[in-house]
């Protein structure tokens, strides 16, 4: 049981090589389950690695249970990684599998059956346990490389996009599995790298948002680090804002017309629309982005405010809901609209918006976030 601290961490693979982490700031409580999510190449494998010892930290302090283990080597840290490929000795059963890394450590032949049994208990695989792993489906090949980690009793287990490897439905099955594990063995820290935002919502008590591509050299690569409710409603800027949802939120360019402590009025594509945000820091005429989630948009008549007209470009009906995609102005981007259940639109129809103050997210000409003023989840 072990917090861990990220302090200036910075990571240069190369001299001469952009900075792939660049001062990363993490603290991660004690049992707490940690997720690093982000788009493909945005760091994430390596900000783990540096965890696990397996790369180099180019400068900053990293510490576990308080201890700095930069120049610690892995098998000293405390910590067991699970990887997407589960890389299981295919000669070996799933008991033998499990028990390899102790065996070689030397312990002892009674303690290492012990905890095989149990961590085949936890994971479901007692009737298993003298399979080889070709004998096993993908999901239960991933248990066996998870129940490896477990005999090993870490302070911090350390997974890898552990479930990339594997269809939808069991995604989701050993998403809940990892969930479960997590709340049996309470005290174990967990780091879990995904770039899926619905595993990192689902899993996470804090999510570490990387950044990728331009940009990092001037905001570092974390975009934010928080609770998922944190960044679904308190996104910090226009990444986290626009990274966290699906379908993503809409972003519309305007200028701000009002900035009050408790509101501001936003000018966008001749509608005007009353936002809940703290707007002091700007100014009337500033440019600004308004940002709305497709589940918040209103469609219909009845409403406050000025309303923004749009035309259905394209309708997609998924049963449970469909999605609008709508042109607001010819220079506008393209809006999306969810609506619960079926909607009875077509394309070419004429249909009005609206935007209820609490739902409007406002950012700045640097894509910096306004606090909203009104009470969300935490
Ligand atoms: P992610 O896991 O988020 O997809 P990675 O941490 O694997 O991203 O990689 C982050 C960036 O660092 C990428 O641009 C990748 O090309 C680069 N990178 C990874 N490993 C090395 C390496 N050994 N040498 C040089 N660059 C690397
Ligand atoms: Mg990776």
């Amino acid at each position: 049981m072990s917090r861990i601290d990220f302090k200036n961490i910075c990571k240069r693979y190369a001299p001469g090589l952009p900075l792939t982490i660049n001062n990363a700031n993490i603290s991660i409580g004690k049992g707490e389950f940690c997720v690093f999510v982000g788009p493909s190449g945005c760091g994430k494998s390596t900000l783990l690695r540096m965890v696990a010892g397996l790369e180099d930290i180019t400068s900053g302090d990293l510490s576990i249970g308080g201890v700095r283990v930069n120049d610690l080597p892995p098998a000293k840290r405390g910590v067991a990684m699970v990887f997407q490929s589960y890389a299981l000795y295919p000669h070996m059963t799933v008991a033998e599998n499990m028990a390899f890394g102790l065996r070689v450590l030397g312990a002892d032949k009674a303690a290492i059956e012990q905890k095989v049994k149990k961590a085949a208990e936890i994971l479901q695989l007692t009737p298993l346990l003298d399979r080889l792993p070709k004998a096993l489906s993908g999901g239960q090949r991933q248990r066996v490389a998870i129940g490896r980690a477990i005999v090993k009793e870490p302070d911090v287990f350390l997974f890898d996009e552990p479930l990339s490897n594997l269809d939808a439905a069991l995604r989701v099955q050993t998403r809940l599995e990892i969930a479960k594990l997590h709340h049996d063995i309470g005290t174990a820290s967990m780091i879990y790298v995904t770039h899926d935002q619905v595993e990192a919502m689902t899993l996470a008590d804090k999510i570490v948002l990387l950044r990728s591509g331009q940009g990092v050299q001037d905001h570092g690569s974390v975009a934010q680090f928080g609770s998922p409710m944190d960044l679904y409603h308190r996104p910090e800027n226009l990444f986290v804002a626009e990274f966290i949802g699906s379908p993503k939120m809409n972003i519309l360019p305007g200028r701000l017309v009002r900035a009050e402590a408790d509101h501001a009025v936003v000018e966008v594509h001749g509608a005007q629309i009353t936002v809940a945000v703290d707007a002091r820091r700007a100014k009337a005429g500033d440019k600004i982005s308004l940002g709305i989630r497709p589940e918040h948009l209103l469609a219909g008549d009845a409403g406050a405010g000025s309303p923004l007209h749009a035309k259905v470009r394209q309708m997609e009906r998924l049963g449970d809901s469909s999605m609008l995609y709508l042109d607001i102005a010819p220079d506008a981007p393209m809006v999306t609209l969810r609506l619960e259940g079926y909607a009875g639109h077509s394309a070419g129809e004429r249909i009005t918006l609206r935007v209820r103050p609490e739902h409007g997210y406002l950012f700045d000409a640097a894509g910096l976030a306004f606090q909203r003023t009104v009470q969300l989840p935490t």
